[in-house]
């Protein structure tokens, strides 16, 4: 599928839920959210139908978001069915990885390609502080429980953020040392939450080049937003992504699905496509107005402006 300005849209982002048994500072009102009754939720059904009108259009690549995908039911099962449909390149999921010592090895026996598990510190009393109550423990078992069940590379990825993890930089690079991991550090994007953080949390993913000078770089990716480096003597691998300083608007090639099902044509537009309710050809259709009406570029974010999305980053998936 082409949109308006030649790029190829292959990569769709399913939101499953917008709950989340984490309430990251950046991501989650601190209250929590506003629980959507269960039918506004897409069922699994619905997104396995939508999933596969989209594959049919020429989607090539599915990630499962959320919120938190894992504290979906049925997720494992919905991971079999995604993986079932013909045509269908890479099925990959991020997660904090809290439920993955339980869900590791069913996810990967029943075909998940991937994982992409959030990591923004070592630290166990900033990980609770930034995550609102989190066990950083859970978290590392998680990862641990995902390597044993065979996913290899696993990317981590770490929100940098000036004046509370940008210090703990060498020590997050240095998990690439044995195993082989992506480290990736994502800037803080000013949409929802992440709104009330101070100007001085915003800092460029270039710190980390600054911070680690024997970082040397290696080959971008197939359609990867991250540019990699390597340690000297690593197996793994740092990956920056600079969504704020250097946005990637020009080769953008994905669509987003909220859980309450509207097709969102660019992550900081207000602009949203419902699908529920719509089958066959009209389901198809709707998939390529969204498609259409992806926008050239998103706001400039270097200045003060915020992103215009309606939607919390838990809402949307990242
Ligand atoms: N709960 C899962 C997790 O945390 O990995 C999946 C959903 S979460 C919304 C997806 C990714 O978005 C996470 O890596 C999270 O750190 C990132 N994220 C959330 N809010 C963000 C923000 N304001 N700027 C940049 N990344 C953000
Ligand atoms: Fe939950 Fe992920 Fe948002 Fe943290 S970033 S509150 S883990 S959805």
């Amino acid at each position: 599928m082409k949109d308006r300005y030649g790029r190829e849209i292959e990569y769709l982002r399913i939101s499953l839920t917008d709950l989340c048994n984490l309430r990251c500072v950046y991501c989650m009102p601190e209250g929590g959210i506003c629980k959507l009754p269960h039918d506004r939720i897409l069922t699994l059904e619905e997104v396995v139908e939508i999933a596969g009108a989209a594959v049919e259009l020429g989607i090539r690549k599915i990630r499962l978001t959320g919120g938190e995908p894992l504290v979906r039911r049925g997720i494992v099962d919905l991971v079999a069915r995604l993986r079932a449909l013909p045509g269908l390149r890479e099925l990959v999921l991020t997660t904090n990885g809290i439920l993955l010592p339980e869900l590791a090895k069913p996810l990967r026996d029943a075909g998940l390609d991937r994982l992409n598990i959030s990591l923004d510190t070592l630290d166990a009393e900033k990980y609770r502080r930034l995550t609102r109550g989190g066990e950083l423990q859970k978290a590392l078992d998680g990862i641990r429980a995902a390597e044993a069940a065979g996913f290899a590379p696993i990317k981590l990825n770490a929100v940098l953020l000036g004046g509370v993890n940008d210090d703990e930089i060498p020590a997050l690079c240095a998990l690439t040392m044995d195993r082989p991991i992506e480290m990736r550090f994502i800037e803080l994007m000013p949409i929802g939450d992440a709104l009330y953080f101070g100007k001085e949390a915003c800092i460029p993913v270039d710190t980390v080049l600054e911070k680690m000078p024997q970082l040397t770089p290696l080959p971008r990716g197939r359609s990867s937003v991250a540019r990699r480096y390597t340690l000297p003597g690593a197996k793994g691998s740092i990956g920056l992504i600079s969504p704020v300083s250097c946005s990637f608007c020009s080769e953008c090639n994905r669509i987003r699905l909220t859980a309450d099902g509207c097709m969102k044509p660019c992550l900081h537009s207000a602009e949203e496509f419902p699908l529920r309710g719509k089958h066959g050809d009209a389901l198809r259709r709707a998939i390529c107005d969204a498609v259409n009406a992806k926008p050239e570029a998103h706001i400039d974010f270097t200045g003060t402006q915020r992103s215009e999305s309606a939607r919390n980053m838990n809402q949307i998936g990242g």
